[in-house]
C-alpha cells in the first residue's frame, strides 16, 4: 500500500539539487522507499541517485519483513545495535548510517526508546500501544514512519508516511495497538531545551 502523506514538492526540488542536509535527505529517501507516486514524481531529476532510488523494491508489509526478509537476504545485512538486527524495510539499509556503536536511551516511558542516528537524525521504537513521552509544544520537525504505525490526534501514520509538524501543536502520538512502530525522525531546527530536541538531549545527558 502507498503511504498517503507525502513530503511537499519543494523537498523535491531541493532534493535534488543537493540543498538538503544528510537528515533531511535521509528522511526522504525512506519515504521514496516506499512511495512509488513520488519515485515517479521525483526520481527522474535525481541523479546520480535516481538510478537506485527507482531500483528499490515496493514497499512490503512489515510482518513480511520481519519474518522472511531478514532471514532471506544475506547481503547487506540489516542494520544492528548492540546485537540486535533491526526490523526494518531492506530498502532503507543502506540509507542508515552505521548503527553498531549507537547507545539506545530512553527509559523515560516503558516501551519507548531511541538512538541517535548521525546529523540530528534519531530512530524511535515503540512498543505497540505505547505512548510517545509526553512533550511540549514543540513537535517533531520532520519524520517518517519505517515499520508499523502510530496514532496522532485523530490521525493514523503507517510505514513510509512523511510527517511534518507544526511546530506550536501540541500532540502524544501513540503506537498502533498491533505492531511495533519503528520511525525516523529529525529534530533539527528545534530550540535547545526546549520540547522534543530538549526531552532528547536531556534524554541522552547532554
Ligand atoms: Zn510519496
Amino acid at each position: 500500500m502507498n503511504p498517503r502523506l507525502h513530503p511537499r514538492e519543494d523537498h523535491w526540488l531541493d532534493y535534488a539539487s543537493g540543498h538538503l542536509d544528510p537528515a533531511s535527505r535521509t528522511l526522504l529517501e525512506a519515504h521514496l522507499a516506499f512511495c512509488g507516486i513520488c519515485r515517479r514524481e521525483a526520481g527522474q531529476d535525481l541523479a546520480p541517485g535516481g538510478a537506485l532510488l527507482a531500483a528499490m523494491p515496493e514497499a512490503e508489509p512489515p510482518a513480511e519483513l520481519l519474518q522472511g526478509i531478514l532471514a532471506r537476504l544475506k547481503a547487506p545485512e540489516a542494520p544492528r545495535v548492540g546485537g540486535e538486527a533491526l526490523p526494518l524495510p531492506r530498502a532503507l539499509w543502506s540509507l542508515l548510517p552505521s548503527l553498531e556503536g549507537a547507545a539506545w536511551h530512553g527509559a523515560l516511558t516503558r516501551g519507548f526508546r531511541f538512538l541517535e542516528a548521525g546529523g540530528g537524525l534519531f530512530l524511535i521504537h515503540m512498543e505497540k500501544g505505547r505512548p510517545f513521552p509526553e512533550h511540549g509544544h514543540r513537535g517533531l520537525e520532520r519524520a517518517v514512519i519505517l515499520a508499523g504505525g502510530l496514532e496522532d490526534a485523530g490521525r493514523v501514520l503507517e510505514a513510509g508516511d512523511f510527517d511534518e509538524e507544526d511546530p506550536s501543536r501540541v500532540h502524544a502520538p501513540v503506537a498502533l495497538p498491533d505492531e511495533d512502530c519503528w520511525l525516523l525522525a529529525s529534530l533539527e531546527g528545534g530550540i535547545r531545551f526546549t520540547g522534543w530536541r530538549g526531552l532528547l538531549q536531556r534524554a541522552a545527558g547532554r
